[in-house]
């Protein structure tokens, strides 16, 4: 089939629906946490949780996080730094700090409750169409197409789209083909079951074609071109950005944190003070914390990103003098040994530990 093909295959689409269905009845996933007391709250939770994360990492997460605001006021009243306190370790924070703004415009905006109108709810932070679909289907059982990734592959693969998904022409084909797969009643099952298939069996890697339930009729199978579908995006160079923390230690083990800026990578987390060159770290030390000992470099840290790879050399500096925090919304002594509630990166919050443990400093300091 033509990416750009308007036509949409209807009856095409009820089968798809039929089988998905009761493939989920039969064998799909009905345990997971988000799925008991399914209120629109929970499931706009767990959707932005899942998103680039696995369902195993989610579940604790979602655990903690539920349990600590298990309705929407309870989120809106908390400050920001306990969820992100929260959402440490799960990434891409702009998500957390999103479900926050969420929350206090649901406060503000519908009384302290969920909307259920889709135009309300796409409407909020950090929602989407799909994800705004996802959840008034799942815990409303409302009639609302969806694409997210998994989505997306299964159906680029089913009905054999050719063309990268990315492209307005071929998202625009793949929302029809999407529309026309969408059922009348159970929608609830059904937006669940197409989306558990692209994560467990129509995976981007090695399908399980023949544990498929649309293995029959699926255009990609019959040709086999599961393996070309969806179109790959071009390949680009991943860049590579080099930067310098300041790891500033007093003799008591805590370590100087500033908030990030909001925009940009970590965006309100506490981390280590980043500049481009050791010569900055050096000017910051002093003019901050009236130091001026050479800072020592350590070996560095490594993290990707979606559209790039950081790599920060962490330099260890110590001070003497017992300097307060000049501004407490935006500076802290840390003691990574007895963290207090304050979202920090996983790879520092992994690094300050290390940077805690006797052994480490044994080698460090020795
Ligand atoms: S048959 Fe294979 S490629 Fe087609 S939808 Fe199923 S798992 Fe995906």
């Amino acid at each position: 089939m033509s990416g750009g093909s308007t036509a949409v295959p209807a009856a095409g689409g009820a089968r798809v629906a039929a089988a998905l269905i009761e493939w989920h009845v039969r064998s799909g996933r009905h345990d997971l946490p988000w799925q008991r007391n399914r209120t629109p709250y929970r499931v706009w939770v767990s959707e932005i949780m899942l998103q680039q994360t696995q369902v195993a990492t989610v579940i604790p997460y979602f655990e903690r996080f539920t349990g600590r605001f298990p309705e929407v006021r309870a989120l809106a009243d908390a400050p920001l730094d306990e969820v992100l306190h929260l959402w440490s370790g799960l990434g891409y924070y702009a998500r957390a700090r999103n479900l926050h703004r969420a929350a206090a415009r649901i406060c503000a905006e519908h009384d302290g409750r969920f909307p259920e109108h889709f135009d309300a709810v796409a409407a909020l932070p950090g929602i989407g169409r799909s994800t705004a679909g996802a959840i008034l289907a799942l815990s409303l059982n409302q009639r609302h197409p969806i694409l997210d990734g998994n989505v997306r592959r299964v159906l680029a693969r089913y009905f054999a789209v050719d063309g990268d998904p990315a492209d307005p022409a071929i998202a625009r084909r793949l929302w029809a083909l999407s529309d026309a797969c969408t059922p009348d009643r159970h929608l609830d099952v059904y937006t669940q079951a197409v989306m558990d298939l692209g994560a467990t069996l129509c995976t981007r890697r090695n399908p399980a074609c023949a544990r498929c339930p649309l293995t029959e009729t699926c255009l990609a199978r019959r040709t086999d071109r599961q393996h070309q579908l969806p179109t790959p995006k071009q390949r680009q160079e991943r860049p590579l950005r080099q930067v310098f923390m300041l790891a500033a230690r007093r003799a008591d083990g805590a370590v100087w944190l500033e908030r990030r800026p909001e925009r940009g990578i970590w965006g309100g987390l506490w981390c280590l003070p980043q500049f481009d060159r050791p010569a900055d770290a050096a000017d910051y030390l002093e003019r901050m914390l009236g130091e001026r000992a050479p800072a020592r470099p350590l070996a560095a840290i490594e993290h990707a990103f979606t559209h790039f790879d950081l790599v920060i050399t962490p330099l260890l500096a110590h001070c003497a003098s017992p300097v307060g925090a000049p501004d407490p919304a935006q500076h802290a002594w840390y003691q990574a040994v007895a963290p207090d509630a304050r979202g920090l990166p996983a790879p520092i919050q992994r690094f300050l530990q290390r940077l805690g443990s006797a052994r480490i400093q044994s080698q460090l300091f020795d």
